[in-house]
This record gives C-alpha cells, sequence and structure tokens, in this order.
C-alpha cells in the first residue's frame, strides 16, 4: 500500500498536509527517514513511525478462505458448521463478516474482512467485479450454452441475468464469469439451461484468486490486494 494512502487512512491529514510531514523528514520506514509518499509499505510487516512514534495501522483485517463444501457462510449457527468455524484459530476474530455468499455446497474463495463498509461497498450490485467459478455439470455443454450465457441468461423467477462468459474445459465441465451475484445464480443459470450443477468452486473475485490454497487454508489479504480492493 502506498504510505501516503496508509497515512491518510490514519487520519495523518490531506494529501498536501501528507507531503509536508514526508518532506520535513517526520516519517520513517523500518527507522529510516522517507520523504516519497509513494514509498510502497506492507500494512504486515513495514513498522512505519511518525515523529518517532509507530504507527498502528492495522486498523482493519482481511482473510481470504478456502471455502470447503458443507459448511455455511454466516458467522454463527445453533446447528451447523460454518465458515468461522473452519477459520484457523490464528486468523479468527469475532468481527470478521463474510462479503457475500457460497453455497453450502460450493467451494472456493471466500473473502472475510473486519471493515463493514468494505463489505457492503464489494457487495452492492455496482461493483459489478468479475467472479470466476469452475463448474461440472451433468450433461454435456454446448456452444448454445455459451452463447445463452453470452446474451443473458432468463432464470426461472423472470430474471435475466446480465452477460456471462462461459468457458468450456472439457464436456461436463467449464468455468463461468458472472459480474453479479444473485441467489444460487450459476446453479440457477445452468438449471435455465437443462443443466444440474454437481460441483462448484469459486476461483477469483475482482482482483482476488484462490491460488493454491487447499480446501479449508485460509491467509491474509497481501498489502498489494488490500489496495486493489480500496
Ligand atoms: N452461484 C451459485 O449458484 N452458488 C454459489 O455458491 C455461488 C454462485
Amino acid at each position: 500500500m502506498r504510505l501516503d494512502r496508509l497515512l491518510g487512512h490514519m487520519g495523518f491529514g490531506s494529501r498536501k498536509e501528507l507531503r509536508a510531514l514526508l518532506k520535513a523528514g517526520r516519517v520513517t520506514v523500518d527507522g529510516r527517514p522517507v520523504t516519497d509518499p509513494g514509498t510502497l509499505v506492507d500494512p504486515g510487516t513495514s513498522s512505519v513511525a511518525v515523529d518517532g512514534e509507530p504507527v498502528r495501522f492495522q486498523r482493519h483485517f482481511h482473510v481470504l478462505l478456502h471455502k470447503p463444501a458443507g459448511v455455511i457462510t454466516a458467522t454463527a449457527d445453533p446447528r451447523q458448521r460454518t465458515v468461522m468455524d473452519v477459520l484457523p484459530e490464528d486468523l479468527r476474530r469475532r468481527d470478521l463478516v463474510p462479503v457475500g455468499r457460497l453455497d453450502k455446497d460450493t467451494e472456493g474463495l471466500l473473502l472475510l474482512t473486519t471493515d463493514g463498509t468494505l463489505a457492503h461497498r464489494l457487495m452492492a450490485p455496482r461493483w459489478h467485479q468479475p467472479k470466476r467459478y469452475l463448474a461440472r455439470v451433468d450433461r454435456p455443454l454446448d456452444p448454445a450454452d455459451q452463447e445463452a450465457f453470452a446474451a443473458g441468461v432468463p432464470l426461472a423467477d423472470g430474471y435475466v441475468t446480465l452477460p456471462a462468459r462461459l468457458e468450456i474445459l472439457s464436456p461436463q465441465e467449464g468455468i463461468v464469469t458472472v459480474r453479479e451475484g444473485k441467489y444460487h445464480q450459476v446453479r440457477r443459470m445452468f438449471a435455465a439451461r437443462g443443466k444440474r450443477v454437481v460441483y462448484l468452486k469459486r476461483l477469483s473475485m475482482g482482483p482476488l484468486s484462490l491460488g493454491d490454497l487447499p480446501p479449508g487454508a485460509a491467509r491474509p489479504l497481501t498489502a498489494a490486494e488490500v489496495d486493489a480492493l480500496y
């Protein structure tokens, strides 16, 4: 994250005031005076100080979880295991909230954050960032499915989805890219094409990718990922 942005978030003043603060040599990163407002710092590891006072900048905390199938996207439930139960203990914080929802049977990328405002913004329809899913279905996919997804699929309730992309990987497996997050959207899109989803996994969401994180594992977002979301 840029140093000026970070200091701005922490209330050290306007961009102009921050430039003056930096120019005066009052800010250090890892013990060295820094004057360039664009200096990149890692909120997880860099130690930033203003006038010798360490800046505590972990105001919010964001975790990327590989949600396994069989747990619900909720913070607590009297009967069912939730994504909170899956989070490794060192990353579990009571003020984390999931950003959006994956079905109980869906695996893959789930973001949790302590920043409710951010969560709200990322869930708003106007965010429109691509979400990519790996889907396996019970019958062969065909070019007509791709065309239908590209045109927007009328769902059973009459809603017509925004144009989506279907990339066919093998006869019954594809990658679907959608830019919205309606309830059971991917399953309902395939259902509208007469196909049942038998496996679904979210691979990415906007600038975040699951990578090779195994199911049930989680990690804090990197500084670059946090920066990309704000
Ligand atoms: N679409 C679905 O149908 N289910 C999910 O969990 C996510 C997207």
